[in-house]
This record gives C-alpha cells, structure tokens and sequence, in this order.
C-alpha cells in the first residue's frame, strides 16, 4: 500500500501526461514554454486570481513574496507554531525575525487569538517592526481567513497566504490560494497538486507586486533578461513540468477534489468515535493533502502507529516538532506564548493514507487496524 499512490495516479493518467512531455521536448523549448504560460492562465482562472507566477518551488514563491515586498532585517514575520519550515525559511534568510504563534485546537492552523496577542507584545517590546503574517492552511484544511485578514488590516501587516498543502480547498465557496494580498502554493509531488520534480507558484491581485515577482524570479530582469534591474533568483518553472500540471489540474478539478473528499468522508465516520478526527470550519472544505487523525495520548498514538507498521500501512507525523522548538529557531523571540495547542498536537497526530486513488478495500483494511487497535 502507498502513503499517496503517484504511480496509480500516473498509471491512470499516463495517456494524456506522455504526449504531453513528448510535445515539450519536440518543441525543444524547456524552460518557461508556451506550457507555462498556458498553465499560467488556466491557474488564474480555476482560482479567480488576477496573476499567476509559476516558479521552481514552493520555498522559492514564499521568498519571491518576501523579496516582491522588500523584507528587511528585524521585520516580524508571525506564523503557526506547527507548519513546515518553508513558511518562513526565506524570511528569516532575508533578516527577517519568525513570531510563533500557537494554533488552534479544532482547526490546527494559526490561533488568531495568540496572533494578536504576539502582534501587541512585539509593538510592546518595540525591538522589531510587525510586517507579515504568514497563514498556513494545515494540512490543506483553510485558516481562519476572514480573522486573520481584520487582524492583518487592524495592524497594517500583510498578508500571506501559504497555500503550499491547500490546493482544491475551499475558504467560504472561494479556492484556497486566492486570499491574503498574496498566496503561495508547492507543486512538490506529493501535494494536492503535484508534478514531476518541483515547482510552485505566486498568486496575486496587486499588478505592481506581480511585475516585482515576474522580474525576481528571472535575476532581477527589467526589459529583458539581460537588462538587470535588482537583485534576484533563477526560479523558473520547466516547460516538462507545467505540461504535466496542466494534465493534473483537469484531473484534481474532475474528480479528484470530489474523491479525495469521500474518503475523508468515510474515514471521519468510521473513526470518529475514537479518535479526533478533521475539523472543517462551516461553509468550507480541506483538500485533505493529509489525512490527521488525533489520539487520546502520545502513547495511544504510538500503539496506533505500530499496529499500522505491522499491518503494512504507512503512516506519518505531520510534524512531530513544533516550530519554536526547533533548534534552528532557538533564540526567535517567543513572548512568554506556551504553545500549549501545538504541543498537544505534535503529540498526538499521525496521518493515513489518503489520496483520490485509495480504494475501498484498502480504506477497509485500514479503518479496521485502526479499529481494532482501540
Ligand atoms: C511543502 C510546503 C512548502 C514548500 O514547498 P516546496 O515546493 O517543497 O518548496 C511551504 N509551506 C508548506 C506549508 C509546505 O507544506
């Protein structure tokens, strides 16, 4: 059994994916094709976004952001205590000073109540200046956007959404990856939109902030690729890959969101009774880019974990380390917040097998070791 099964995926869209890998190298134009730009505008429209940046990572869309809005050092970047480095990797490389905030107990994406409060201490403390909150949509389960975004407006800060695990969700019947004053999201394989290697993407409304991304992701480029006009990074998406892309978003808006979401469905009623299972906020829905599911305890957890290996299910922690407690972060200021939310969460949380491709019997098979091992 796989974690997320990318090769029944392939095997199912094989025919169309092939040609369309054979049409780039026929037309021997590799990076930043017709493909691109293709996919570029189909991206816009499934989201409702004015401008689509694709870009050679997800980690690099979070830095073009960051570089778009000139991050300075002593910038305060407020985000989940529980998320993947990523989200604010390239700010804190840029100077910038990562405020952990911790999450909230049903939704596991950012609390906006510890938000505010690390908001009010940094400005209290007066030593770095507040400027971006970067929100995670967990798990591609959406974050308290309309909160986040009155805090956002209350305090001047901007906005970013990291959508990297959040595309094909749905924020109050709009996509996830459309909010913020910007958005991020991965095509890294295993995403809810995946290609063949790496890849990412910037989303925008704000034209001038778009022309900034599309000159930072080719060296700073002004008229031309040889007219430099800042300093910036080689992040350009291969041709091969958008042409894949293209074959998965038709693919994920089909039928995968609706399959993806009918096994979360069973899952949540066969195990709800025995463990936490998903919280969705009202008028939304999760991609579910992972399946999490919460113990009675660290040690129930565990058992859990062990009754899967032996069956021969694979399963995850997503992630068993909150952020502050990362020796990489030690030292970020932490304002006296006990992250008691995100603790409890690292500590209970294992992920199962979830992708639009999981069939019954294997859903089956799985729900009764779970079952089983209560
Ligand atoms: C995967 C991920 C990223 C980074 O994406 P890459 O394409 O792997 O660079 C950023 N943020 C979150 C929350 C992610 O899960």
């Amino acid at each position: 059994m796989e974690f997320i099964d990318l090769k029944r995926q392939y095997a199912e869209l094989a025919d169309k994916i092939n040609p369309a890998i054979t049409n780039v190298m026929k037309n021997a134009s590799f990076i930043m094709g017709e493909e691109v730009e293709l996919f570029e505008k189909e991206l816009c429209g499934f989201l409702g976004v004015k401008h689509a940046i694709a870009c050679a990572s997800g980690t690099d869309a979070l830095q073009l952001i960051y570089m778009a809005y000139d991050i300075k050092p002593g910038d305060a970047v407020f985000c989940p205590d529980v998320t993947f480095i990523a989200s604010v990797e390239p700010a804190v490389m840029l100077g910038g000073v990562p405020v952990f905030c911790d999450i909230d107990r049903d939704t596991y994406t950012i609390c906006p109540v510890s938000l505010e409060k690390q908001i009010k201490e940094v400005i209290k403390e007066g030593k770095y200046r507040p400027r971006f909150v970067t929100t995670v949509d967990f798990l591609g389960n959406p974050a308290h956007i309309d909160e986040i975004r009155s805090i956002c407006n209350k305090y001047n800060l901007i906005m970013i959404e990291d959508g990297a695990q959040s595309f094909g969700a749905y924020y109050k019947g709009r996509p996830c990856c459309g909010f913020g004053d910007i958005a991020a999201t991965s095509f890294f394989p295993a995403k809810p939109l995946g290609c063949y290697g790496d890849g990412g993407a910037v989303f925008t409304n704000d034209d001038e902030i778009a022309t900034l991304c599309k000159s930072l992701r080719v060296h700073g480029k002004g008229s031309s690729k040889y007219d430099n006009v800042r300093i910036g990074l080689n992040s350009r998406l291969d041709t091969i890959q958008a042409a894949v892309l293209r074959v998965k978003l038709k693919a994920l808006v089909d039928y995968e969101i609706s399959n993806r979401e009918s096994i979360a469905l069973k899952y949540d009623e066969t195990l709800k009774n025995h463990y936490k299972t998903p919280f969705v906020q009202k008028e939304c829905k999760s991609i579910y880019a992972q399946y999490a599911l919460l113990a009675d305890s660290e040690k129930k957890r565990d058992d859990a974990r062990k009754a899967l290996d032996a069956a021969g299910i694979p399963n995850m922690i997503y992630y068993p380390t909150p952020q502050h407690m990362l020796k990489v972060f030690k030292g970020a200021p932490l304002y006296g917040e006990t992250f008691n939310n995100s603790i409890e969460y690292c500590k209970k949380t294992f992920s199962v097998p979830m992708h639009a491709y999981l069939d019954e019997v294997a859903q089956n098979e799985i729900i009764e070791v779970l079952l089983n091992c209560k």
